[in-house]
């Protein structure tokens, strides 16, 4: 029989009507006689809920018991869906991840997934069972503990699954019909594409589109899932979503594909470090340790064998690097003057595979935030995408003139 993977995020599932709703989506693909993998996400706002009691009770984590709250919520959720799709005369049972079991790493409340053994699940089909109701965003460790997968995590799950059962489609709904040239919530000039490539996706989700998780792209490129994002709000025949598929199945694209943004970002300056061989790996190692995502680089230039040194990372991590680099200097591996966070910016990035081979991109892009007096912090580039830290007022203010600088409302 042939499989479907078909995934309900938060909104899509916010409550039972929704549910409902979703299920009727469902039972549409079970007609069709397809072996149906659901997965699931938590009901909107109630991960965040689960965020903030962990946060209230512990500030600096353990991020094994951070796992056991927060994954909950999705666990009700597959029984609610599961219960509803039995009301519907449908055979559908729940699973949660350590059930399957979901294998993965020991990286709690980050994990990655390393194996999904289908033999379970499979004995279920067998049994005559036509749904799969999985709980997205956790796993099992190798040490038996429940592990989550990061924010947005059962888009990873749900592809991570499509692979492991070779399923025919892997169809992600959520409260957008697919993906835009940037987030439809920020400009309303924002233009719904018919596809993207995987590695402009790639770059998108991994600036900050959070449509997709990250890792949901990386692992539906590396085992060719044929991955669509569509609205679970729209009846069936309305729209067919965006398709994330290989670059040759794309006949005509912009420059830039698209604009995305990450709102709470910190920028963190170390000043006067000595400045001497081994110094960057003393600062990012215990960083990297202590769970810190650091993501853009600078090093300035140094004068009398000292330097000053600016990473951004994400704010709600910003009490881990300081602890971390506080802990550096105390135990003497590395020595400063002083750390300065500096929490009210954000990062804006275009991406496009057009940038290979297109030079001027960058050259447009100042041009534009000049224009709107907007001043550039932090610029990285790589061979597709430019990325600028900027003041977090003018964020939105950016996306729209980048979206209008390069017409992206247009087609190519
Ligand atoms: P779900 O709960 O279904 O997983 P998410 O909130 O994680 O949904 O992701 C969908 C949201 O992603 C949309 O509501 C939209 O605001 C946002 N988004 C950001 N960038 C884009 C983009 N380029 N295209 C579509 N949606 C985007
Ligand atoms: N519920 C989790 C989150 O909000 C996982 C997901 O929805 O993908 O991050
Ligand atoms: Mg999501």
């Amino acid at each position: 029989m042939p499989c479907l993977v078909m995934k309900f995020g938060g909104t899509s599932v916010a409550n039972l009507d929704r549910i409902r709703q979703a299920a009727e989506r469902i039972k549409l693909e079970v007609i069709q006689g397809y072996q149906i993998i659901v997965i699931v996400s938590a009901m909107s706002g109630k991960t965040n809920e689960l965020v903030e009691w962990v946060n209230e009770t512990s500030n600096l984590y353990d991020t094994q018991e951070y796992d056991a709250v927060v994954s909950s919520g999705e666990n009700i959720t597959a029984g609610i869906m599961a219960l509803t799709l039995q009301e519907m005369d449908i055979s559908a049972q729940s699973w949660q991840g350590w059930q399957v079991p979901v294998q993965t790493t020991d990286m709690h409340s980050n994990a990655r997934i390393e194996e999904i053994p289908t033999k379970n699940l499979e004995a279920s089909f067998a049994n005559g069972v036509q749904v799969a109701v999985v709980a997205g965003f956790q796993g099992v460790s190798p040490r038996g503990r429940i592990t989550t997968l990061g924010r947005g995590g059962s888009d990873t799950t749900a592809v991570a699954f499509a692979a492991a059962f070779k399923a025919e489609r892997c169809d992600i709904f959520t409260d957008v019909d697919g993906i835009y040239t940037t987030d439809p919530r920020i400009s309303t000039d924002a233009r719904k594409l018919e596809k993207i490539a995987f590695e402009e996706m790639l770059e998108l989700a991994s600036l900050g589109a959070k449509v997709l998780q990250t890792r949901s792209v990386e692992l539906a490129m590396r085992y060719n899932v044929r991955l669509r994002v569509l609205s679970s709000f729209e009846k069936p025949s309305d729209s067919a979503g965006t398709l994330v598929c290989a670059e040759e199945e794309i006949m005509e694209s912009n420059v830039v594909a698209g604009v995305a943004y990450s709102r709470d970002e910190a920028k963190m300056t170390l000043i006067s470090v000595a400045d001497r061989p081994g110094i960057a790996a003393a600062i990012f190692g215990p960083l990297s340790k202590s769970g810190v995502n650091v993501d853009m680089i600078v090093q300035n230039i140094s004068e009398d064998g000292r330097t000053d040194m600016t990473f951004s990372c994400p704010t709600d991590q910003v009490l881990r690097a300081e602890k971390s680099l506080q802990t550096a200097k105390d135990t003497g591996t590395i020595n400063y003057h002083n750390l300065v966070a500096d929490e009210s910016v954000a990062k804006v990035s275009v991406v496009g595979i057009g940038m290979r081979s297109h030079a001027g991109v960058a050259a447009t892009m100042f041009e534009a935030l000049h224009g709107e007096g907007i001043n550039i912090k932090v610029i990285t580039t790589s061979e597709i995408k430019i990325s600028v830290l900027i003041e977090r007022k003018y964020m939105e203010l950016a996306v729209q003139t980048l979206h209008d600088a390069f017409e992206l409302e247009k087609v190519a």
